[in-house]
């Protein structure tokens, strides 16, 4: 049974009596495993003995992504195909925009299930299927351990106010998920998709993209691959994270981050993995659980409360502020999104970082606050650094264009932060980053040495 507060009715319809079957509209969580809108999905179709299918809607042209992000997600949907006919459950993936390509898909449904996401398009697409499916729309949570309105009914000020919020429900959500099984195979279900996505490269060539970002060597997309990174971090990097995470060159973290964000991989499954492996110390333990488990809900929860959460006046007022009072402040240097982008800085380690990002998709965490720093130091305006970080993060990042992105960037320019001192130039009282303190606290050194050979 999922819990009740994992569920949403978005419509008053009724669950069709005549319907062939119950459509799963999956879209956050690409995912078989640990997929709660796939296990009720299971648990209604049982109930009213009806086949289960599970469709997609394949965009040409999802907000801010290229075919860096389509490969990997492609690599995924083929993961997702092979899952789901090992449980005898029929995948479609059609072409076109995902609410529509849903709408479609629900008119011979008696029910629609489909995962929750928290971006705008995101919510506007279940509206969509809500006003236009004839039947009964569920929404599922499925992509944090806490629902967004059980951690909190507000936007919270930072990691210090919703973290005894968060440890304060998860004896109630931090509870395994068991799989169902299908009582009507679906395989032979007459319904026909336009996408293969069993050769995810044949499918990316088909598509009408932008291709100026080339698809990364480092990252294979898919829950196979989600499920061997966790294994991986499980088994050599999860004792010592609390101490060497922050070491750029050793690249001592999940680098589950991407696989996260297409919902390839569920946190709950995470966490559970990471707290039931022994003689963990715990030190450890806590310090990767609250990056995923606080930090990654947080952000959640600013893109759920907050409606302008990518735009430069999602910033708190005193940052405003502060930014504004050194709006005029002679600027050493200058560089435009151009430049940045083709890591022609004067720095070799925020150059080092660019590198990695535009090669791997990925950058280490702390070497992206010292790269969103530089950048708010070097653009002419703080919006224009704004949106010079904000395009950055979400064209490279295989993780861009996630809750995570748009709550990261602006926690550059002080959103989750506080006033520091002494008032710098051009920062004011935001958070400063500068080259002594990677010198001082890293072998940035390797860092630079290591990215040259990406
Ligand atoms: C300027 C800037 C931009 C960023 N852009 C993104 C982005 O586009 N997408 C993205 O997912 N993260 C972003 N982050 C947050 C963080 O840097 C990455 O999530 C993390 O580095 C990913 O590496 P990992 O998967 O190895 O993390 P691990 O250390 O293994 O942590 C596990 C997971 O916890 C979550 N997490 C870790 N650190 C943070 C954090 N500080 N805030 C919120 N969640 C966290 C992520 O989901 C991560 O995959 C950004 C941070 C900064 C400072």
């Amino acid at each position: 049974m999922i819990a009740e507060t994992r569920l949403r009715r978005l419509n008053d319809h009724p669950i069709s009596a005549d319907g062939k079957y119950v459509l799963y509209w999956m879209q956050a969580s690409q995912r078989t495993r640990y997929n709660h809108a796939l296990e009720y999905a299971i648990e209604q179709a049982n109930t009213a003995n009806l086949p289960l299918l599970v469709g997609f809607g394949l965009m040409d042209d999802y907000p801010e992504a290229n075919a860096r992000h389509y490969a990997f997600m492609l690599d995924g949907l083929r993961d997702v195909e092979v899952g789901l006919k090992q449980r005898g459950i029929r995948f479609i993936v059609r072409h076109g925009n995902p609410g529509a390509v849903a709408v479609g898909m629900a008119k011979e449904a008696s029910l629609v299930v489909c995962d929750r996401g928290y971006l705008r398009h995101q919510k506007a697409w279940r509206d969509h299927v809500a006003d236009g499916a004839p039947c009964r729309v569920m929404e599922v949570e499925s992509e944090v351990i806490v629902p967004v309105e059980e951690a909190s009914i507000k936007q919270e000020f930072g990691a210090r106010t919703i973290r005894p919020r968060l440890h304060r429900k998860w004896p109630e959500y931090l509870v395994e998920l068991p799989e169902g099984k299908l009582k009507h195979p679906s395989l032979r279900l007459k319904i026909t998709g336009d996408v293969d996505v069993s050769s995810p490269e044949k499918a990316l060539a088909g598509m009408k993209l932008d291709r100026s970002v080339s698809v990364s060597r480092y990252f294979t997309g898919g829950q196979t691959a989600a499920q061997a990174k966790l294994s991986d971090f499980i088994n050599h990097k999860l004792r010592g994270y609390d101490e060497e995470r922050n070491e750029p060159a050793k690249g001592h973290t999940s680098t589950l981050a991407a696989y996260l964000h297409f919902g390839q991989i569920s946190p709950l499954d995470i966490v559970l993995a990471v707290q039931a492996t022994p003689h963990i110390p715990a030190a450890d333990c806590d310090a990767f659980v609250e990056e995923l488990a606080i930090r990654r809900e947080l952000a959640m929860n600013f893109v759920h409360y907050s409606p302008n959460y990518d735009r430069y006046d999602c910033l708190p007022a005193w940052a405003r502020k502060t930014l504004s009072e050194h709006r005029l402040d002679q600027r050493a240097t200058v560089y435009d999104v151009k430049q940045l982008e083709a890591a022609a800085t004067y720095d070799p380690y925020w150059n080092a970082a660019q590198r990695e990002m535009n090669v791997t998709g990925f950058m280490h965490n702390y070497m992206r606050m010292y790269w969103g720093k530089k950048v708010l130091e070097w653009g002419r305006s703080p919006e224009e650094s704004f949106e010079m970080l904000s395009h950055l993060n979400n064209k490279l990042f295989l993780c861009g264009r996630d809750p995570n992105s748009f709550t990261s960037v602006a926690w550059i320019f002080g959103l989750h932060d506080r006033a520091w001192g002494p008032e710098r130039p051009v920062f004011g009282k935001i958070r400063y980053m500068n080259a002594a303190g990677l010198k001082r606290k890293f072998d940035i050194e390797a860092y630079v040495k290591k990215t040259a050979q990406m």
